[in-house]
């Protein structure tokens, strides 16, 4: 493991006492505000290394695609909405270009747009990951880390980070990279958790969206636009209501609070586990029984501005770096 540090480049960029601390596969992990910047940083960082070797085949499932059938038909629609929504923000009539999605996944975002006349790239971290998204005819996809020299400046009027930005190792620099390859007025668009969130801060150290070892910079609606204006973005909007992920973080969140093993029910939802077992099924009925007050609280969370997680779109500015 190494030492944490923040990647914002801030003067007075030190990480503060924990705010959260948990355990998970036997490692003690904390997230560590920066004094600068105010995320939060996961402590301790694992190395690359082994941050890649934790991308398993179990990480996205084990099927022809990530989540078991009847789920993954609604990430579907979530991913048209998710389209739709971004694209009224470019301007003319036509709407079509060229777009890179970023930790793409099994590409059915870039495979919406693809449908819409536009021209789709994506990334993924290695082969195995990538395997779902090259199945799909028509798509660039490129493997391997993403580096400064990926992809020409200019190239793309959007790019998308969907809770993909809190997985990488330097953020600031990936959203640098994306202003440089986006065309002036190209949109960004970022999902992530929220630390500020009320399931952030009911749940502390069982919150789903902690997912160690995997979220390693943290961030709140305060630190993201921060982060987005620095590497040269405007920022558009801050959406907080997700039904594809906020009700689902505090059914799990409450599930690890009352000891049950750690992110289990989402594995069985992957796919990775059955329903086989008896502390799985009473889990199983436990998150039946909490849906309508973990929706009660998707709701009252988005409304007070406190969402699970957030979503955002941003404008590169005229001129970046
Ligand atoms: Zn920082």
């Amino acid at each position: 493991m190494n030492t944490a540090s923040c990647t914002c480049g801030e003067p007075g960029a030190v990480l503060g006492p924990p705010l959260v601390s948990m355990g998970r596969n036997g490692t003690r992990f904390h997230v560590r505000p920066c004094q600068a910047c105010a995320r939060g940083v996961l402590d301790p960082m694992p190395p690359p290394e082994g941050l890649l070797a934790a991308y398993d085949d179990a990480y996205y499932g084990r099927g022809a695609r990530k989540f078991v059938q009847p789920i993954q038909a609604g990430i579907g629609w979530f991913r048209r909405r998710r389209a739709r929504h971004a694209l009224r923000f470019l301007p003319g009539t036509e709407r079509r270009g060229r777009a890179l999605d970023i930790g793409c996944g099994d590409g059915e975002f870039l495979s919406v747009l693809q449908q819409m006349g536009w021209e789709c790239h994506g990334t993924e971290l290695t082969e195995v990951t990538a395997r779902r998204a090259a199945a799909i005819p028509g798509l660039s996809i490129r493997t391997g880390p993403l580096t400064p020299d990926a992809y020409d400046a200019n190239r793309f009027d959007v790019i998308s980070l969907w809770h993909v930005l809190e997985h990488l190792p330097d953020p600031d620099r990936t959203l640098r990279d994306c202003a440089r390859w986006l065309a002036e007025g190209g949109l960004l668009l970022v999902a992530v958790p929220n630390l500020d969130s009320w399931q952030a801060r009911t749940f502390r150290g069982a919150w789903f969206h902690l997912d160690p070892p995997f979220h390693l910079h943290h961030f709140a609606p305060g630190s993201l636009a921060r982060a987005l204006g620095a590497a040269g973005f405007e920022l558009l909007e801050t959406r907080h209501l997700s039904w594809q992920y906020n009700p689902f973080g505090v059914l799990q969140s409450l599930l690890n609070a009352l000891g049950f093993t750690r992110d289990e029910l989402y594995e069985v939802l992957k796919g990775n586990r059955t329903l086989g077992s008896p502390g799985r099924i009473a889990q199983a009925a436990l998150a039946a029984l909490a849906l309508p007050p973990s929706i009660a609280m998707t709701l009252a969370e988005a409304a007070a501005g406190r969402g699970g997680t957030i979503e955002v779109t941003a404008r590169r500015r005229g001129s970046v770096g």
